[in-house]
């Protein structure tokens, strides 16, 4: 398993501080690892969805390289030929998990807004204080949105 950043690194780097999981406690499963916590019907901060993935990581004993960003897959005769930031590797099949929501998609609009209007992402929000005084438009709904 390569990982550009380091185990659940969505949940580390790409959410902001407030956030809670928006599925329960008790819908938290991986394979041989449940959630048993004291609180099945509360919703995981993002320290607790990291330890979650952390504790997977090792329960799993998947074999996974952090800091290996891969940034070029080719189709040889009998497989792939997979160059990342930890070296060149060649395999037989290549799962692709990168993620469906890891690039922000911003509406053209945007550059049409004046520049006294600051705007972000989600990607790169964390907390309220990074946003100056007055009102806060949110444009989206889904996951990032509410
Ligand atoms: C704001 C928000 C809230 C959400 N809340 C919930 C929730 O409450 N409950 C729920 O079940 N789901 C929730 N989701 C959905 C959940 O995040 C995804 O379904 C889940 O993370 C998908 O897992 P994944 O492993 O497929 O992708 P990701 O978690 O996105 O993992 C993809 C990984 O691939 C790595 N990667 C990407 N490109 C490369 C590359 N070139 N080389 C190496 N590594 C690379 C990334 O660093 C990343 O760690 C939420 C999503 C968002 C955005």
């Amino acid at each position: 398993m390569l990982e550009r950043g380091e185990v659940a690194n969505s949940w580390r780097r790409e959410r902001w501080d407030s956030l809670r999981l928006l599925t329960p406690n008790w819908q938290s499963r991986l394979p041989g690892l449940r959630y048993e916590g004291p609180d099945p019907d509360g919703y995981m901060t993002m320290g607790e969805v990291t330890e979650f993935i952390e504790r997977f990581a090792k329960v799993s004993e998947a074999p996974v390289r952090t800091g290996a960003n891969v940034t070029s897959v080719r189709r040889t005769g009998d497989g792939y030929h997979v160059t990342a930031a930890c070296g060149e590797i060649r395999c037989r099949a290549v799962v692709i998990a990168s993620g469906a929501c890891n690039q922000p998609s911003v509406p053209q609009f945007k550059d049409g807004l004046p520049e006294s209007v600051e705007q972000l992402t989600p990607f790169g929000y964390r907390d309220p204080a990074q946003l100056p005084d007055g009102g806060v438009l949110v444009v989206g709904a889904s996951a990032t949105g509410v």
